[in-house]
């Protein structure tokens, strides 16, 4: 076997020897415990069928336990400084591809097509915290080509997005995430298992993309357009925020007769409706469009 990244120590002289710095604005804190990336593959049930899409491969930790479970990853690092210590690091996997890359900047669509034929992949990351909403968010508003995604993020997120109607973490991360695929909270991880550590708890979430949409016939970009203006002013009533944000361009009256028909109560907030009743309003709303 393979002399494993993810000790304190090795960690340490691979970042010594190649005199590589931390960067604050890149997310850059990297795994040192061992026993969290196998249960990190272990959440993902990563096999030798899989083709992974990592994100943020650091200076390899996870990349080296995905290399070890899966048919290839495809590790994408926007750290030029990272590229080399990788080659040295993961080198001798023959199943990595590493890229120079910002995620964000990424045709997916097109990497997933050239890297495995088009075939879904699972994407795995400890990702930078900075990153976390806008590449979920991209990989589900886009209908990406993924099986599933199993982060570490931070814990409060984390929480977020498996939250609940009516809790206080609820939200239009909890609906987004929701809506396209089923969410568990794998792990917590302590600050402890991080080189630096974060200041926050963190936490592994895998969100397994639903083959069904949960909500038939419903109209997605009214949908979503409904569930950002309810939770845009989270303290303000659901017509409130419908009438004052939305462009919809209806009248109290007929807003108020929608969330009726939906809830009964017009006075209700957004944290108040499920994903079920967001679906309903959502029909109501285009029915009144006609
Ligand atoms: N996977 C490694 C580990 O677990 O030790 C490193 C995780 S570290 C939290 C996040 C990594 O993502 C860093 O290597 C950072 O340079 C990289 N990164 C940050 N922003 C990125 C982006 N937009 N695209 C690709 N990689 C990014």
């Amino acid at each position: 076997m393979i002399e494993r990244i993810a000790t304190p120590s090795q960690t340490k002289k691979i970042i010594e020897q190649n005199s590589f710095y931390f960067k604050k604005n890149f997310g850059q804190n990297f795994l040192i415990d061992g026993n969290i990336l196998e249960n990190i593959a272990e959440s993902a049930n990563i096999t030798k069928q899989d083709c992974v899409l990592e994100i943020g491969p650091g200076i390899g930790s996870l990349t080296q336990v995905l290399a070890e479970k899966a048919k290839k990853v495809i590790a994408i690092e926007i750290d030029k400084h990272l590229i080399p210590i990788l080659q040295q690091t993961i080198g001798e996997y023959e199943n990595v591809v590493i890229k120079n890359q910002d995620i964000l900047k990424t045709d997916v669509d097109a990497l997933i097509q050239s890297e495995n034929d088009g075939n879904a992949v699972k994407v795995v990351a400890n990702l930078p915290y900075y990153i976390t909403t806008p590449i979920i968010m991209d990989l589900l508003e886009n209908h990406r080509n993924v099986e599933s995604i199993t982060v570490m993020v931070q814990k409060e997120v984390a929480e977020r997005m498996q939250a609940k109607f009516g809790s206080k973490d609820y939200g239009a991360l909890s609906i987004a995430v929701q809506y396209y695929c089923t969410a568990k909270i794998d792990m917590v991880v302590p600050p402890s298992c991080f080189m630096p550590k974060p200041k926050v708890s963190s936490a592994v979430i895998t969100l397994h993309l639903r083959k069904e949409p949960l909500l038939k016939e419903v109209n997605e970009t009214l949908f979503f357009h409904i569930v950002k203006c309810a939770f845009g002013q989270r303290r303000k009533t659901l017509l409130n925020s419908l009438y004052n944000q939305s462009k919809l361009g209806f009248s109290k009256q007929m807003l108020t007769q929608a969330i009726q028909n939906v809830v009964l109560d017009e006075k209700v907030r957004g944290e108040a409706l499920s994903l079920e009743q967001f679906g309903r309003l959502t029909n109501e709303i285009e029915k009144m469009q006609k």
